[in-house]
């Protein structure tokens, strides 16, 4: 496995038509004039994805999808198989977004799945942990985020390419942020239990900060020890934006 470099993911979550198309065109656009430190990638809707992977090619932009199915294929309406993911274009996805953990119930053992599917349809992952406010305030985000690790990681991750994002729930969408050293004892706490469940290998992957990254505070967040990138949602809709945390890594 070769050396991970720091990734910048964009998240649109459950927004954008064709329309929104101009903005990864001039997020490309933008890459190719004044490439970035970092690796760049757009997780758009499903609809979006193979539009948005023609419309960024031959710019370092990569695409990524935001969930998969843990089935290759089936009776599963209105579900998404990896490999179809990597059929529109896409060579990322995020796994156990914790809006998914919340309103489709999803479990560790359901994203370790998903990460398996993932990783035999040629996927990288991206998956997510975080504590809620009420585990945060009973003193509980490290053993929190340290069990969702240890359970939504699979033996396949070994020697495999993927990062952890560190989302804590409360600070998704809120404006809040951790503040840098919470962030830094959480994700060092994050590395420890990588290391545990998957060896050594897994001190190469990156384990992203999310949770209002904006262009105003990206840099000290990514200038945090163990800060390996960003995963971001509201700011990743507008280039603009993007780009003022790209620049800003
Ligand atoms: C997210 O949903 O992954 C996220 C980090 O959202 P936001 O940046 O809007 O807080």
């Amino acid at each position: 496995m070769t050396e991970m470099r720091r990734l910048i993911a964009g998240n649109w979550k459950m927004n954008g038509v064709g329309s929104a198309l101009t903005e990864a065109e001039a997020l490309a656009e933008a890459l190719k004039a004044g490439p970035a430190a970092m690796r760049v990638a757009l997780c758009p809707p499903a609809t979006l994805i193979e539009r948005l992977a023609r419309t960024v090619e031959g710019s370092a932009v990569e695409v990524g999808g935001q969930d998969c199915r843990a089935e290759a294929s089936g009776a599963f309406t209105g579900d998404v198989a990896a490999a179809m993911l990597a059929d529109a274009g896409a060579g990322l996805v995020i796994l156990g977004h914790s809006e998914r953990r919340s309103f489709h119930g999803e479990t560790d053992a359901d994203v370790a799945a998903k990460v398996g599917a993932a990783l035999a349809a040629g996927l990288e992952p991206i998956v997510c942990v975080g504590e809620t406010l009420e585990q945060r305030e009973a003193g509980q985000a490290v053993t929190v985020v340290q069990a969702q690790v240890a359970g939504s990681l699979p033996d396949a991750l070994i020697g495999k390419a993927f990062a952890v994002a560190y989302e804590p729930v409360w600070a998704i969408g809120t404006g809040l942020t951790p503040t840098v050293e919470q962030i830094e004892e959480v994700h060092r706490a994050v590395r420890a239990a990588m290391v545990e469940r998957l060896g050594e290998t897994a001190r190469k992957a990156p384990i992203l900060y999310g949770g209002s990254v904006k262009p105003s505070n990206a840099a000290e967040i990514l200038n945090t020890p163990e800060v390996g990138g960003a995963l971001v949602g509201g700011a990743s809709l507008k280039a603009a934006d993007f780009l003022g945390i790209i620049r800003a890594a």
